[in-house]
């Protein structure tokens, strides 16, 4: 089997089958061939696991978790990759490739219907055009997970594994870290791939949590709450939720104060139990 970071042989092939790298697909392929195996290692710790991928390339990563894990199912939006893969990956029978959009794809019939009794993760190189929808996706559709091992660009990475409560994080930081606890793994600089992206980049892991560490009395109105408080993380607490709120500012700067907080607190000061604290007594006071 040829090497799939080896330039000439990558090369080649993308020029038999007059491949063309398309920016807006995200696609920048792996050519540091220390990565993958690095990642699957991180993603697959049994032989009897199921993995999603998504974003194939030529099937680099693909490769990699097929050697370690018991099934593979890749999910890839570029039909013109298709004959590239069944090429690439034509020694392995436990890969499934399924040409479609990974937003729009049924995650939870793929578990039931290819990971039958086994414990499942995903481990992708993301698109990062749709980082952030992907990883809520996989979160809020609350999945049979075990772990989401994931590349993201730097900047991402920092944001999505921020301690709730400080300067980088944002309300992905909170959706994470409600569903999940991050940690990044390592950084890869951005020569590690072709063709080479303007910034680096560095793999993550979501360890998905069995049960959220918050207790709330309406998840809906958390998240609402949150959005609306990093929507306009600048302002004071009671002004950025009332805009997103069917309340008055003197109703939620009450709250805000019997949740034990500062009127003059910003959400990226609150840690995860303030938030929820303010949530539950937002969720009392709409339906005293
Ligand atoms: N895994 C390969 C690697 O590491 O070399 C490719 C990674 S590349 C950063 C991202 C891949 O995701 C591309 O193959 C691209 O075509 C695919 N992709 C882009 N948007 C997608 C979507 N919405 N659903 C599924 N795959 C997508």
């Amino acid at each position: 089997m040829r090497e799939l970071t080896n330039i000439n042989y990558i090369k080649e092939l993308l020029n038999k089958n007059n491949f063309r790298f398309s920016k807006s697909l995200g696609q920048n392929f792996l050519v540091n061939p220390s990565v993958c195996p690095r990642m699957a290692d991180y993603a697959v710790w049994e032989d009897n696991m199921g993995v999603i991928e998504i974003g194939t390339g030529i099937g680099v990563l693909t490769k990699e978790l097929a050697l370690r894990a018991k099934k593979v199912v890749a999910i890839e939006l570029d039909m013109s990759l298709m004959p590239i893969l069944s090429e690439t990956l034509a020694d392995f029978d436990n890969i499934t490739i399924i040409n479609e959009d990974v937003l729009k794809a049924d995650l939870e019939k793929i578990i039931k219907e290819h990971f039958d009794g086994m414990k499942v993760c995903v481990c992708a190189n993301l698109p990062y055009y749709i980082t952030s929808p992907v990883i809520m996706k996989l979160l809020e559709s609350k999945l049979p997970l075990e772990n989401i091992t994931v590349m993201v660009q730097r900047e991402a990475a920092d944001r999505l594994c921020a301690e709730v409560g400080s300067r980088n994080s944002g309300a992905v930081t909170v959706c994470v870290d409600y569903y999940s606890e991050a940690q990044k793994l390592f950084d890869v600089s951005k020569g590690s791939f072709i063709p080479s992206p303007k910034v680096d980049s560095a793999v993550i892991q979501l360890q998905v949590r069995k049960e959220p560490e918050i207790e709330l009395k309406d998840e809906k109105l958390f998240f609402r709450m949150v959005k609306a408080a990093f929507g306009q993380r600048r302002k004071t607490i009671p002004n950025s939720i009332s805009s997103g709120f069917s309340m008055s500012k003197e109703e939620i700067t009450n709250a805000v104060v019997s949740s034990g907080l500062k009127p003059t607190a910003r959400a990226e000061e609150l840690s995860m139990e303030e938030l929820a604290e303010l949530a539950n007594k937002l969720y009392e006071v709409k339906n005293a």
